[in-house]
Protein backbone atom coordinates (compact mmCIF):
# COMPACT_ATOMS: atom_id res chain seq x y z
CA UNK A 1 0.00 0.00 0.00
CA UNK A 2 1.50 3.26 -0.57
CA UNK A 3 2.21 5.80 1.53
CA UNK A 4 1.56 9.77 0.84
CA UNK A 5 3.57 12.65 1.96
CA UNK A 6 1.39 16.15 1.18
CA UNK A 7 3.17 19.05 1.37
CA UNK A 8 1.68 22.44 1.57
CA UNK A 9 2.56 26.07 2.16
CA UNK A 10 1.78 28.73 4.38
CA UNK A 11 2.20 32.40 4.96
CA UNK A 12 3.43 32.80 1.22
CA UNK A 13 4.67 31.67 -1.97
CA UNK A 14 8.06 31.18 -3.72
CA UNK A 15 9.39 29.44 -0.30
CA UNK A 16 10.85 26.60 -1.92
CA UNK A 17 7.82 23.90 -1.98
CA UNK A 18 8.92 22.21 -5.06
CA UNK A 19 12.73 21.69 -3.36
CA UNK A 20 11.08 20.69 -0.21
CA UNK A 21 9.23 18.17 -1.95
CA UNK A 22 11.96 17.11 -4.15
CA UNK A 23 14.36 16.79 -1.54
CA UNK A 24 12.44 14.71 0.87
CA UNK A 25 11.60 12.41 -1.89
CA UNK A 26 15.48 12.19 -2.67
CA UNK A 27 15.80 11.01 0.64
CA UNK A 28 13.30 8.42 0.90
CA UNK A 29 14.58 7.17 -2.47
CA UNK A 30 18.00 7.27 -1.72
CA UNK A 31 17.26 4.96 1.31
CA UNK A 32 15.84 2.01 -1.15
CA UNK A 33 12.05 3.32 -1.44
CA UNK A 34 10.17 2.82 -4.54
CA UNK A 35 9.45 7.18 -4.80
CA UNK A 36 7.04 9.20 -7.55
CA UNK A 37 5.80 12.34 -7.09
CA UNK A 38 3.17 14.64 -7.93
CA UNK A 39 2.49 18.33 -8.44
CA UNK A 40 -0.90 19.71 -8.25
CA UNK A 41 -1.74 23.32 -9.55
CA UNK A 42 -5.08 24.87 -8.95
CA UNK A 43 -5.19 27.34 -11.45
CA UNK A 44 -7.91 27.30 -14.28
CA UNK A 45 -5.34 26.68 -17.42
CA UNK A 46 -5.50 23.44 -18.52
CA UNK A 47 -2.39 23.35 -18.41
CA UNK A 48 0.62 25.77 -18.83
CA UNK A 49 1.75 25.30 -22.23
CA UNK A 50 0.09 28.55 -23.33
CA UNK A 51 0.93 30.72 -20.37
CA UNK A 52 4.30 33.47 -21.06
CA UNK A 53 7.21 32.33 -19.96
CA UNK A 54 7.43 35.60 -18.04
CA UNK A 55 4.08 34.65 -16.18
CA UNK A 56 4.73 31.38 -15.46
CA UNK A 57 8.47 30.15 -15.78
CA UNK A 58 9.72 27.62 -18.03
CA UNK A 59 7.55 24.64 -19.22
CA UNK A 60 8.98 21.84 -18.61
CA UNK A 61 7.98 19.11 -20.72
CA UNK A 62 7.77 15.23 -19.70
CA UNK A 63 9.11 11.76 -22.24
CA UNK A 64 4.87 11.34 -22.94
CA UNK A 65 4.80 14.58 -24.40
CA UNK A 66 2.68 16.77 -21.43
CA UNK A 67 3.81 20.24 -20.94
CA UNK A 68 3.85 20.63 -17.39
CA UNK A 69 4.99 22.86 -14.49
CA UNK A 70 8.48 23.44 -13.77
CA UNK A 71 8.72 21.88 -10.55
CA UNK A 72 8.08 18.70 -12.52
CA UNK A 73 11.41 19.16 -13.79
CA UNK A 74 13.19 19.57 -10.12
CA UNK A 75 11.33 16.02 -9.47
CA UNK A 76 12.93 14.41 -11.81
CA UNK A 77 16.32 16.04 -11.70
CA UNK A 78 16.12 14.80 -8.07
CA UNK A 79 15.14 11.75 -8.03
CA UNK A 80 16.42 10.82 -11.19
CA UNK A 81 12.99 9.52 -12.64
CA UNK A 82 10.79 9.82 -15.68
CA UNK A 83 7.65 11.21 -14.83
CA UNK A 84 4.43 11.35 -17.07
CA UNK A 85 1.45 13.11 -18.12
CA UNK A 86 -0.16 12.05 -14.30
CA UNK A 87 2.24 13.29 -12.17
CA UNK A 88 1.07 17.06 -12.81
CA UNK A 89 -2.61 18.27 -12.69
CA UNK A 90 -4.42 21.77 -12.53
CA UNK A 91 -8.04 22.70 -11.88
CA UNK A 92 -8.32 23.41 -15.17
CA UNK A 93 -8.24 19.28 -16.16
CA UNK A 94 -10.18 18.42 -12.99
CA UNK A 95 -13.21 20.30 -14.27
CA UNK A 96 -12.81 19.35 -17.75
CA UNK A 97 -13.22 15.61 -16.75
CA UNK A 98 -16.02 16.53 -14.66
CA UNK A 99 -17.87 18.21 -17.01
CA UNK A 100 -17.11 16.11 -19.66
CA UNK A 101 -18.05 13.32 -17.91
CA UNK A 102 -21.24 15.09 -16.93
CA UNK A 103 -22.31 15.68 -20.68
CA UNK A 104 -21.60 12.08 -21.43
CA UNK A 105 -24.34 11.60 -18.68
CA UNK A 106 -21.73 9.54 -16.19
CA UNK A 107 -23.38 10.90 -13.31
CA UNK A 108 -26.33 8.95 -14.18
CA UNK A 109 -28.86 12.34 -13.44
CA UNK A 110 -26.92 13.37 -10.05
CA UNK A 111 -26.84 17.07 -9.43
CA UNK A 112 -22.37 17.99 -9.78
CA UNK A 113 -20.94 19.59 -7.11
CA UNK A 114 -17.43 20.51 -5.55
CA UNK A 115 -17.85 17.52 -2.48
CA UNK A 116 -18.12 14.84 -3.81
CA UNK A 117 -17.94 15.20 -7.70
CA UNK A 118 -14.93 17.45 -7.63
CA UNK A 119 -13.33 16.14 -4.51
CA UNK A 120 -13.33 12.35 -6.13
CA UNK A 121 -12.16 13.32 -9.60
CA UNK A 122 -8.86 14.82 -7.29
CA UNK A 123 -8.62 11.67 -5.06
CA UNK A 124 -8.84 9.43 -7.97
CA UNK A 125 -5.77 11.24 -9.49
CA UNK A 126 -4.11 11.19 -6.48
CA UNK A 127 -4.56 7.44 -5.98
CA UNK A 128 -3.64 6.80 -9.95
CA UNK A 129 -0.52 8.66 -9.65
CA UNK A 130 0.89 6.61 -6.58
CA UNK A 131 0.26 3.05 -8.30
CA UNK A 132 3.17 0.94 -8.30
CA UNK A 133 5.34 3.15 -5.10
CA UNK A 134 5.99 3.08 -1.58
CA UNK A 135 5.61 6.16 -1.53
CA UNK A 136 4.00 9.27 -3.35
CA UNK A 137 4.79 12.75 -2.26
CA UNK A 138 1.98 14.82 -3.70
CA UNK A 139 2.73 19.04 -3.73
CA UNK A 140 -0.11 21.34 -3.54
CA UNK A 141 0.33 24.94 -5.31
CA UNK A 142 -0.13 27.90 -3.70
CA UNK A 143 -0.71 29.34 -0.25
CA UNK A 144 -3.42 28.07 2.35
CA UNK A 145 -5.92 30.18 2.28
CA UNK A 146 -6.28 30.45 -1.58
CA UNK A 147 -10.07 29.95 -2.17
CA UNK A 148 -8.70 27.70 -5.43
CA UNK A 149 -6.97 25.20 -3.34
CA UNK A 150 -10.10 24.38 -0.91
CA UNK A 151 -11.19 21.47 -3.22
CA UNK A 152 -7.95 19.95 -2.88
CA UNK A 153 -7.41 20.67 0.72
CA UNK A 154 -10.26 18.74 1.20
CA UNK A 155 -9.23 15.73 -1.21
CA UNK A 156 -6.59 15.50 1.05
CA UNK A 157 -8.26 15.82 4.52
CA UNK A 158 -10.30 12.48 3.18
CA UNK A 159 -7.66 10.44 2.01
CA UNK A 160 -6.23 10.93 5.15
CA UNK A 161 -9.29 10.40 6.83
CA UNK A 162 -9.55 6.82 4.47
CA UNK A 163 -6.14 5.65 5.14
CA UNK A 164 -4.32 4.03 8.54
CA UNK A 165 -2.84 6.86 10.59
CA UNK A 166 0.63 5.57 9.28
CA UNK A 167 -0.01 6.28 5.61
CA UNK A 168 0.17 9.60 5.20
CA UNK A 169 1.77 12.44 6.39
CA UNK A 170 1.26 16.47 6.29
CA UNK A 171 4.16 18.36 6.02
CA UNK A 172 3.83 22.12 6.53
CA UNK A 173 6.52 24.52 4.77
CA UNK A 174 6.19 28.06 6.29
CA UNK A 175 8.16 31.26 6.86
CA UNK A 176 9.46 32.75 9.97
CA UNK A 177 10.35 36.11 9.11
CA UNK A 178 13.34 37.55 10.90
CA UNK A 179 12.53 41.49 11.69
CA UNK A 180 15.82 43.36 11.53
CA UNK A 181 14.71 46.56 13.53
CA UNK A 182 13.56 44.35 16.50
CA UNK A 183 16.73 41.73 16.21
CA UNK A 184 13.46 38.99 16.25
CA UNK A 185 12.53 36.06 14.19
CA UNK A 186 8.89 35.80 14.20
CA UNK A 187 6.96 33.18 14.80
CA UNK A 188 3.16 34.50 14.27
CA UNK A 189 2.41 34.23 10.57
CA UNK A 190 3.18 30.40 11.31
CA UNK A 191 1.29 30.05 13.77
CA UNK A 192 -2.01 31.65 11.55
CA UNK A 193 -1.12 29.69 8.63
CA UNK A 194 -1.18 26.23 10.41
CA UNK A 195 -4.61 27.24 11.94
CA UNK A 196 -5.87 27.91 8.99
CA UNK A 197 -5.04 24.43 7.87
CA UNK A 198 -6.32 22.83 11.08
CA UNK A 199 -9.79 24.50 10.20
CA UNK A 200 -10.23 22.76 6.78
CA UNK A 201 -9.57 19.99 9.10
CA UNK A 202 -5.50 19.32 8.38
CA UNK A 203 -3.24 19.22 11.52
CA UNK A 204 0.25 18.80 9.72
CA UNK A 205 2.53 16.55 11.43
CA UNK A 206 5.85 18.26 10.42
CA UNK A 207 6.47 22.01 9.86
CA UNK A 208 10.16 22.66 7.30
CA UNK A 209 10.78 26.23 8.68
CA UNK A 210 12.36 28.95 5.94
CA UNK A 211 14.17 31.10 7.76
CA UNK A 212 17.40 32.97 7.32
CA UNK A 213 18.56 33.03 10.66
CA UNK A 214 19.26 29.55 12.86
CA UNK A 215 16.24 28.77 14.30
CA UNK A 216 16.76 29.00 18.55
CA UNK A 217 15.53 25.83 20.49
CA UNK A 218 13.02 28.21 22.57
CA UNK A 219 11.63 29.05 19.05
CA UNK A 220 11.45 25.33 18.00
CA UNK A 221 9.72 24.66 21.23
CA UNK A 222 6.84 27.38 20.94
CA UNK A 223 6.27 26.43 17.26
CA UNK A 224 5.84 22.74 18.24
CA UNK A 225 3.60 23.66 21.41
CA UNK A 226 1.30 26.74 19.44
CA UNK A 227 0.93 24.38 16.16
CA UNK A 228 0.65 20.74 18.31
CA UNK A 229 3.41 19.38 16.23
CA UNK A 230 6.64 17.54 17.98
CA UNK A 231 9.49 19.11 19.12
CA UNK A 232 11.08 16.82 16.10
CA UNK A 233 9.15 17.75 14.15
CA UNK A 234 10.00 21.30 13.85
CA UNK A 235 12.14 21.30 10.74
CA UNK A 236 14.40 24.29 9.89
CA UNK A 237 15.61 25.41 6.59
CA UNK A 238 17.76 27.78 5.84
CA UNK A 239 18.97 29.13 2.57
CA UNK A 240 21.10 26.94 0.75
CA UNK A 241 24.40 27.40 -1.38
CA UNK A 242 22.61 24.74 -3.82
CA UNK A 243 19.51 23.42 -4.23
CA UNK A 244 21.21 20.12 -4.23
CA UNK A 245 22.32 20.95 -0.52
CA UNK A 246 18.98 21.26 0.91
CA UNK A 247 18.17 17.10 1.44
CA UNK A 248 21.49 17.17 3.19
CA UNK A 249 20.31 19.99 4.98
CA UNK A 250 17.45 18.25 6.23
CA UNK A 251 19.18 14.73 7.23
CA UNK A 252 21.46 17.26 9.09
CA UNK A 253 18.44 19.47 10.44
CA UNK A 254 17.38 15.96 11.66
CA UNK A 255 14.57 14.66 9.43
CA UNK A 256 15.06 10.96 9.73
CA UNK A 257 13.80 10.46 12.34
CA UNK A 258 10.00 12.27 12.75
CA UNK A 259 9.65 10.40 9.09
CA UNK A 260 10.86 6.75 10.13
CA UNK A 261 9.16 7.33 13.02
CA UNK A 262 5.68 8.43 11.77
CA UNK A 263 5.65 5.77 8.78
CA UNK A 264 6.74 2.96 11.22
CA UNK A 265 9.92 2.37 8.60
CA UNK A 266 13.69 2.45 9.15
CA UNK A 267 15.33 5.37 6.54
CA UNK A 268 19.15 5.08 5.58
CA UNK A 269 19.80 7.07 3.08
CA UNK A 270 22.99 6.59 0.72
CA UNK A 271 24.19 10.20 0.11
CA UNK A 272 27.86 9.71 -0.23
CA UNK A 273 27.84 10.50 -4.56
CA UNK A 274 25.02 13.16 -4.03
CA UNK A 275 27.67 14.76 -1.22
CA UNK A 276 30.31 14.43 -4.03
CA UNK A 277 28.38 15.98 -6.61
CA UNK A 278 27.24 19.02 -4.35
CA UNK A 279 30.81 19.68 -2.81
CA UNK A 280 31.52 19.81 -6.45
CA UNK A 281 28.64 22.28 -6.85
CA UNK A 282 29.87 24.51 -4.09
CA UNK A 283 33.49 24.02 -4.23
CA UNK A 284 34.59 23.53 -7.84
CA UNK A 285 38.06 23.33 -8.84
CA UNK A 286 37.88 24.64 -12.27
CA UNK A 287 35.91 27.61 -13.82
CA UNK A 288 34.34 28.18 -16.96
CA UNK A 289 32.73 31.20 -18.42
CA UNK A 290 29.85 30.41 -21.41
CA UNK A 291 27.70 32.88 -22.98
CA UNK A 292 24.05 31.99 -22.76
CA UNK A 293 22.28 34.09 -25.58
CA UNK A 294 18.48 34.14 -25.03
CA UNK A 295 15.52 37.06 -24.84
CA UNK A 296 13.51 36.00 -21.73
CA UNK A 297 16.95 37.02 -19.54
CA UNK A 298 14.42 39.19 -17.09
CA UNK A 299 13.37 36.29 -15.97
CA UNK A 300 15.78 33.22 -15.84
CA UNK A 301 13.10 30.87 -14.29
CA UNK A 302 12.25 30.23 -17.83
CA UNK A 303 15.80 28.76 -18.74
CA UNK A 304 15.29 26.76 -15.70
CA UNK A 305 16.16 23.35 -16.72
CA UNK A 306 18.98 24.60 -18.62
CA UNK A 307 20.63 26.38 -16.38
CA UNK A 308 20.24 23.37 -13.78
CA UNK A 309 21.32 21.07 -16.69
CA UNK A 310 24.58 23.34 -17.18
CA UNK A 311 24.88 22.71 -13.07
CA UNK A 312 25.04 19.01 -13.39
CA UNK A 313 27.51 18.98 -16.05
CA UNK A 314 29.53 21.02 -14.15
CA UNK A 315 28.97 18.96 -10.75
CA UNK A 316 30.64 16.05 -12.67
CA UNK A 317 33.32 18.21 -14.35
CA UNK A 318 34.16 19.70 -10.85
CA UNK A 319 34.11 22.86 -12.46
CA UNK A 320 31.90 26.33 -11.88
CA UNK A 321 29.93 27.59 -14.68
CA UNK A 322 29.77 30.96 -14.97
CA UNK A 323 26.85 32.11 -16.85
CA UNK A 324 27.15 35.55 -18.86
CA UNK A 325 23.40 36.37 -19.99
CA UNK A 326 23.56 37.80 -23.45
CA UNK A 327 20.86 39.48 -24.45
CA UNK A 328 20.41 38.90 -28.38
CA UNK A 329 18.97 42.31 -29.09
CA UNK A 330 22.08 43.61 -27.42
CA UNK A 331 24.26 41.91 -29.83
CA UNK A 332 22.27 43.94 -32.25
CA UNK A 333 22.82 46.86 -30.94
CA UNK A 334 26.74 46.34 -30.50
CA UNK A 335 28.07 43.63 -32.20
CA UNK A 336 29.01 40.04 -31.04
CA UNK A 337 32.45 40.38 -30.13
CA UNK A 338 31.77 43.14 -28.08
CA UNK A 339 28.84 40.91 -25.40
CA UNK A 340 30.58 37.54 -25.98
CA UNK A 341 34.15 37.36 -27.11
CA UNK A 342 35.36 36.20 -23.84
CA UNK A 343 33.37 33.18 -23.27
CA UNK A 344 34.73 30.06 -23.70
CA UNK A 345 31.71 28.55 -25.29
CA UNK A 346 28.55 29.69 -26.76
CA UNK A 347 25.18 28.55 -26.17
CA UNK A 348 22.24 29.60 -27.98
CA UNK A 349 18.51 28.18 -26.37
CA UNK A 350 15.51 27.68 -27.47
CA UNK A 351 12.76 30.38 -28.24
CA UNK A 352 10.30 31.40 -30.39
CA UNK A 353 9.49 35.18 -32.26
CA UNK A 354 11.43 36.93 -34.54
CA UNK A 355 12.56 39.24 -31.67
CA UNK A 356 16.16 38.71 -31.22
CA UNK A 357 16.60 36.57 -34.09
CA UNK A 358 19.55 38.51 -35.64
CA UNK A 359 21.65 38.89 -32.59
CA UNK A 360 21.30 34.78 -32.52
CA UNK A 361 22.41 34.59 -36.40
CA UNK A 362 25.58 36.61 -35.31
CA UNK A 363 26.45 34.87 -32.10
CA UNK A 364 26.37 31.32 -34.23
CA UNK A 365 27.85 33.37 -36.86
CA UNK A 366 30.59 34.63 -34.28
CA UNK A 367 31.37 30.72 -32.58
CA UNK A 368 31.01 29.37 -36.44
CA UNK A 369 34.17 31.94 -37.92
CA UNK A 370 36.21 31.78 -34.17
CA UNK A 371 35.83 28.00 -33.70
CA UNK A 372 34.56 28.55 -30.16
CA UNK A 373 32.79 25.52 -28.79
CA UNK A 374 29.13 25.95 -29.62
CA UNK A 375 25.93 23.90 -28.51
CA UNK A 376 22.29 25.21 -30.12
CA UNK A 377 19.03 24.20 -29.07
CA UNK A 378 16.30 23.76 -30.62
CA UNK A 379 15.61 27.27 -32.22
CA UNK A 380 19.48 27.63 -32.00
CA UNK A 381 19.72 24.52 -34.63
CA UNK A 382 17.31 25.66 -36.52
CA UNK A 383 19.16 29.08 -36.71
CA UNK A 384 22.90 27.40 -36.75
CA UNK A 385 21.26 26.19 -40.44
CA UNK A 386 19.72 29.57 -41.50
CA UNK A 387 23.33 31.16 -40.78
CA UNK A 388 25.10 28.20 -42.23
CA UNK A 389 23.04 28.72 -45.73
CA UNK A 390 23.05 32.69 -45.51
CA UNK A 391 26.80 33.18 -45.20
CA UNK A 392 28.22 29.58 -46.42
CA UNK A 393 26.17 28.52 -49.15
CA UNK A 394 25.15 31.91 -50.22
CA UNK A 395 21.73 31.83 -49.76
CA UNK A 396 20.96 35.26 -48.41
CA UNK A 397 17.24 34.67 -48.30
CA UNK A 398 17.46 31.71 -46.50
CA UNK A 399 15.02 31.85 -43.49
CA UNK A 400 12.70 29.59 -41.22
CA UNK A 401 9.21 30.54 -42.11
CA UNK A 402 8.08 31.24 -38.78
CA UNK A 403 9.98 34.22 -39.48
CA UNK A 404 9.31 35.03 -43.06
CA UNK A 405 6.45 32.84 -44.32
CA UNK A 406 7.54 33.54 -47.98
CA UNK A 407 11.00 32.80 -47.25
CA UNK A 408 12.51 32.08 -51.13
CA UNK A 409 15.16 29.50 -49.23
CA UNK A 410 12.64 28.20 -46.18
CA UNK A 411 15.32 25.95 -44.69
CA UNK A 412 13.21 25.87 -41.80
CA UNK A 413 9.87 25.03 -42.85
CA UNK A 414 6.66 23.98 -41.30
CA UNK A 415 5.67 19.76 -42.34
CA UNK A 416 2.08 20.20 -42.66
CA UNK A 417 1.56 16.38 -41.37
CA UNK A 418 3.43 14.35 -38.91
CA UNK A 419 2.95 11.07 -37.39
CA UNK A 420 2.79 12.17 -33.20
CA UNK A 421 4.04 9.72 -30.29
CA UNK A 422 1.06 7.86 -30.17
CA UNK A 423 0.97 7.03 -33.73
CA UNK A 424 -1.86 9.54 -34.77
CA UNK A 425 -1.69 11.50 -37.43
CA UNK A 426 -1.07 15.51 -36.89
CA UNK A 427 -1.89 18.62 -38.78
CA UNK A 428 0.18 21.75 -38.37
CA UNK A 429 -0.75 24.91 -40.39
CA UNK A 430 0.26 28.70 -40.00
CA UNK A 431 -3.54 28.93 -38.59
CA UNK A 432 -3.40 26.18 -36.67
CA UNK A 433 -3.76 27.03 -33.03
CA UNK A 434 -0.46 27.26 -30.89
CA UNK A 435 -1.18 24.88 -28.15
CA UNK A 436 -1.85 21.08 -29.33
CA UNK A 437 0.34 21.50 -32.68
CA UNK A 438 3.71 21.31 -31.70
CA UNK A 439 6.23 18.37 -31.82
CA UNK A 440 5.96 17.52 -27.86
CA UNK A 441 7.81 15.02 -26.01
CA UNK A 442 10.48 12.27 -26.70
CA UNK A 443 11.04 10.84 -30.47
CA UNK A 444 13.76 8.60 -31.01
CA UNK A 445 16.95 9.59 -33.24
CA UNK A 446 20.15 7.75 -34.43
CA UNK A 447 23.60 9.89 -34.19
CA UNK A 448 25.83 9.20 -36.98
CA UNK A 449 29.61 7.61 -36.77
CA UNK A 450 32.13 9.54 -35.91
CA UNK A 451 30.17 12.60 -35.37
CA UNK A 452 30.29 14.88 -31.56
CA UNK A 453 27.00 13.87 -30.99
CA UNK A 454 27.59 9.84 -31.29
CA UNK A 455 30.77 10.25 -29.38
CA UNK A 456 28.21 12.04 -26.49
CA UNK A 457 25.44 9.63 -26.18
CA UNK A 458 27.46 6.07 -27.01
CA UNK A 459 27.16 3.29 -29.08
CA UNK A 460 23.49 2.46 -29.32
CA UNK A 461 21.48 2.91 -32.35
CA UNK A 462 18.76 4.98 -30.82
CA UNK A 463 18.55 7.49 -28.16
CA UNK A 464 15.84 9.56 -26.67
CA UNK A 465 15.18 13.15 -26.75
CA UNK A 466 11.93 15.75 -25.77
CA UNK A 467 11.01 18.30 -28.40
CA UNK A 468 8.80 21.62 -27.98
CA UNK A 469 8.78 23.26 -31.29
CA UNK A 470 6.92 23.62 -34.69
CA UNK A 471 9.36 24.02 -37.49
CA UNK A 472 11.90 21.63 -38.62
CA UNK A 473 15.00 21.58 -40.57
CA UNK A 474 13.89 21.17 -44.00
CA UNK A 475 15.28 17.83 -45.75
CA UNK A 476 15.22 19.62 -49.64
CA UNK A 477 18.74 21.40 -48.39
CA UNK A 478 20.27 18.56 -47.07
CA UNK A 479 22.60 17.54 -49.99
CA UNK A 480 23.70 21.50 -50.71
CA UNK A 481 24.27 21.53 -47.00
CA UNK A 482 26.15 18.29 -46.94
CA UNK A 483 28.55 19.61 -49.94
CA UNK A 484 29.05 23.09 -48.22
CA UNK A 485 30.81 21.08 -44.88
CA UNK A 486 27.33 21.01 -42.72
CA UNK A 487 27.35 17.47 -40.97
CA UNK A 488 23.83 16.08 -40.56
CA UNK A 489 24.59 14.29 -37.39
CA UNK A 490 21.41 13.05 -35.91
CA UNK A 491 18.13 11.47 -37.83
CA UNK A 492 14.55 10.39 -36.74
CA UNK A 493 12.52 9.09 -39.45
CA UNK A 494 13.71 11.62 -41.61
CA UNK A 495 13.31 14.40 -39.78
CA UNK A 496 16.78 16.21 -39.00
CA UNK A 497 17.44 16.43 -35.84
CA UNK A 498 21.12 17.74 -35.23
CA UNK A 499 23.71 19.13 -37.37
CA UNK A 500 27.77 20.27 -36.92
CA UNK A 501 30.16 21.53 -38.74
CA UNK A 502 33.37 19.71 -40.84
CA UNK A 503 36.27 21.69 -40.14
CA UNK A 504 34.79 23.26 -36.08
CA UNK A 505 36.01 21.87 -33.12
CA UNK A 506 32.75 21.38 -31.73
CA UNK A 507 29.98 23.14 -33.48
CA UNK A 508 26.63 20.98 -32.22
CA UNK A 509 22.91 22.07 -32.95
CA UNK A 510 20.10 20.12 -31.70
CA UNK A 511 17.05 20.11 -32.79
CA UNK A 512 15.34 18.70 -29.51
CA UNK A 513 15.90 20.06 -25.93
CA UNK A 514 18.98 18.03 -23.69
CA UNK A 515 18.18 19.69 -20.90
CA UNK A 516 14.89 18.38 -20.00
CA UNK A 517 16.54 14.26 -19.60
CA UNK A 518 19.66 15.81 -17.29
CA UNK A 519 19.65 15.15 -13.46
CA UNK A 520 22.50 16.04 -10.91
CA UNK A 521 22.93 12.15 -11.05
CA UNK A 522 22.94 11.61 -14.99
CA UNK A 523 23.92 14.34 -16.91
CA UNK A 524 22.95 15.12 -20.40
CA UNK A 525 25.27 13.79 -22.40
CA UNK A 526 25.27 16.29 -25.15
CA UNK A 527 25.75 19.35 -22.50
CA UNK A 528 28.25 17.13 -20.27
CA UNK A 529 30.31 17.41 -23.57
CA UNK A 530 29.67 20.91 -24.24
CA UNK A 531 30.69 21.85 -21.16
CA UNK A 532 33.82 19.28 -21.45
CA UNK A 533 34.80 21.51 -24.76
CA UNK A 534 34.61 24.93 -23.00
CA UNK A 535 37.06 23.87 -19.90
CA UNK A 536 39.31 22.69 -22.72
CA UNK A 537 39.10 26.34 -24.17
CA UNK A 538 40.05 27.92 -21.07
N1 LIG B 1 10.25 28.50 -32.59
C1 LIG B 1 10.83 27.28 -33.02
C2 LIG B 1 9.77 26.25 -33.39
O1 LIG B 1 8.65 26.36 -33.00
C3 LIG B 1 11.77 26.72 -31.97
C4 LIG B 1 11.08 26.33 -30.71
C5 LIG B 1 12.05 26.11 -29.56
O2 LIG B 1 13.18 26.58 -29.59
N2 LIG B 1 11.58 25.46 -28.52
O3 LIG B 1 10.07 25.30 -34.08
Amino acid sequence: MTKFIFVTGGVLSSLGKGITSASIATILKQSGLKVSMLKIDPYLNVDPGTMSPLEHGEVFVTADGAETDLDIGHYERFIDATLSAKNNFTTGQVYQSVIKREREGGYLGKTIQVIPHVVDEIKNRIISASEGYDFLIVELGGTVGDIEGLPFMEAIREIRHELPKTNTMNIHVTLIPYIAAAGELKTKPSQHSVQELRRIGITPHMLVCRTEQPLPKDLKRKLAMSCDIEYDGVIECGDAASIYQVPLNFIKEGILNPVSNHFNIKLKPNMEKWSTLVKHIILPQNEVNIAFVGKYLDLKESYKSLTEALTHAGAHLNTKININWCDSERIEDVGAYEVIGNSDAILVAGGFGHRGVLGKLDAIKYARENKVPYLGICLGMQLSIVEYCRNVLGLEEANSVEFNPEAKDPVIYLIDEFIDQSGEKQLRTHESPMGGTMRLGEYPFTPKTGTNLKKAYGNEEVYYERHRHRYEANPKYKEMLEKAGMIISGESNGLIEAVEIKDHPWFVGVQFHPEFTSHLETPNPIILKFVEQATKNI
